[in-house]
């Protein structure tokens, strides 16, 4: 049986590096590592990691590579500008390295950019010319298709929605200000949320689940599916908080689809509801609520969508060459 065309998605994240073999036919993944991203060893330690990894999983039908990243790059020579979660990676040239290395083809895509191609191309967003991809985890990012079209903007910058103003005063972000719309409604404010509830409330589930440890999601999600009133009335809240970033997203955007990643997005089932009040409380006269639906891929979208940039890329070079 000949061996079945495929590329290869790397998602280096601050946390977990992960690298796979994706098909070309049907978008799926076909075989997947994963490991702690080497972030003391730099760029050169986290390169042998994906080295290694890409060594492994390749085969005689890889056609190329694509590598998303927590940042931004130089688009043509593929150099790395900034990562936000990993220091020392100004200026390498990871596109270049891994494809002297691996003598294929290598693209790089910001991460949430990646996560919306692979939901459009292959998972909840398949078909749709007009959505936002948000990511909800540490941070909040975004990616928006309007009319068919990815937007980049400038440096490939355009998606940082987490950092629009929505209230004064708040906590500090941890890009330095105040008030923006993750420090209200990423993941650690879900937390910030749970333990204040958890101590007014001391004879609930969630307190019970949290008053050795501290809070997280997990134990939100467990409690509130458990029925306890005070987590429920905490799922209330934070979506509350991120239905004010929707609403802007749709008065910017006008998407008819919200696909929502991250780790935020298991709680999306019970949030629904109260987002829905949000949009339709909130939304100008003409708007009609986006559809929001949950990641198909969840934690791998922008592996599956490094995968497709890597994919797409192979397919314009044939057809230049053809
Ligand atoms: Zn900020």
């Amino acid at each position: 049986m000949p061996i079945p065309p495929n590329t290869i998605g790397v998602d280096l994240g601050g946390t977990w590096l992960r690298v796979a073999r994706v098909t070309v036919e049907q978008g799926r993944v076909a075989e997947m590592e994963r490991a702690a991203t080497d972030v003391v060893g730099g760029p050169e330690g986290v390169l042998a990691q994906m080295q290694g990894m890409i060594d492994r999983l390749r085969d005689g039908g890889t056609l190329g590579l694509g590598v998303c990243i927590p940042g931004t790059f130089d688009v043509e020579s593929g150099v790395v500008l900034g990562l936000a979660a990993l220091p020392g990676w100004t200026g390498f040239p990871l596109a270049a390295r891994l494809s002297d290395h691996t003598m294929l083809s290598c693209r790089l895509e910001n991460d949430a950019k990646a996560a919306a191609i692979g939901e459009w191309e292959a998972g909840a967003a398949i078909g749709f010319q007009n959505f936002v991809y948000v990511t909800v985890s540490t941070g909040i990012g975004a990616c928006a298709v309007v009319d068919g079209r990815l937007l980049r903007g400038v440096g490939g910058l355009a998606g940082e929605i987490g950092h629009t103003q929505v209230v004064e005063t708040s906590e500090r972000c941890a890009c330095g200000r105040h008030g923006c719309w993750q420090v209200l409604a990423a993941g650690p404010a879900l937390a910030r949320r749970a333990e204040a509830a958890a101590r007014s409330s001391p004879s609930s589930l969630l307190a019970t689940l949290g008053l050795a440890a501290r809070l997280s999601g997990v134990e939100v999600e467990r409690a509130a599916r458990a029925g306890d009133a005070v987590a429920l009335s905490v799922v209330r809240e934070h979506a509350s908080m991120l239905g004010i970033g929707f609403v802007n997203l749709q008065h910017v955007y006008a998407p008819e689809l919200i696909v929502v990643g991250g780790g935020v997005s298991n709680l999306l089932d019970l949030m629904r509801p109260h987002l829905g009040a949000v949009l339709q409380d909130q939304l100008l006269p003409g708007f009609k609520p986006a559809e929001i639906r949950a990641s198909a891929f969840g934690d791998i979208a922008g592996l599956v969508g490094a995968a497709a940039v890597a994919r797409n890329f192979a397919m314009s070079v044939a057809r230049v060459t053809h």
